[in-house]
């Protein structure tokens, strides 16, 4: 059973969210300086993809390594306290991050996941971004 309260979990989801709203931003601006142009957050689309180009049914996603959990050493990071809660969430979040792919795929689009640690190698992450949507 969880047992966060209302107060204590929009505190744990705000701080998350907001963690995960600076990487967002570095891709967008990315993006947008390479000139393409994209909807953000569809919500017809299986997850709501973060970045959306309709014309070439592609979509971005940013994925905070934590939140997302990357198998790398930011992803791997263990809460120091509410086990349980955090475990049953991220595996949730994980499970339905993989399910959204597979229905993105199934309906033709192609999607990539730029991870939030890959964030640091603007020239590696521009040429993923080009080449993925070119
Ligand atoms: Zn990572």
């Amino acid at each position: 059973v969880d047992k966060v309260t209302p107060a204590e979990r929009s505190r744990i989801m705000s701080r998350v969210r907001s963690e995960d709203t600076g990487p967002e931003m570095v891709v967008r601006k990315l993006v947008h300086r390479l000139g393409y142009r994209f909807r953000l957050h569809d919500r017809k689309l299986p997850g709501q993809p973060d970045l959306v180009f309709r014309v070439r049914r592609k979509v971005i996603h940013v994925h905070g390594c934590f939140w997302h959990q990357h198998a790398c050493a930011r992803g791997n990071r263990q809460p120091s306290s509410r086990r349980t809660y955090w475990d049953a969430k991220l595996a949730r979040n994980k499970a339905r991050d993989a399910a959204n792919a597979e229905k993105l795929a199934a309906m033709g689009w192609q999607s990539l996941v730029i991870w939030e640690c890959e964030l640091g190698d603007t020239e590696a992450l521009t040429r993923r971004v080009e080449k993925f949507l070119s």
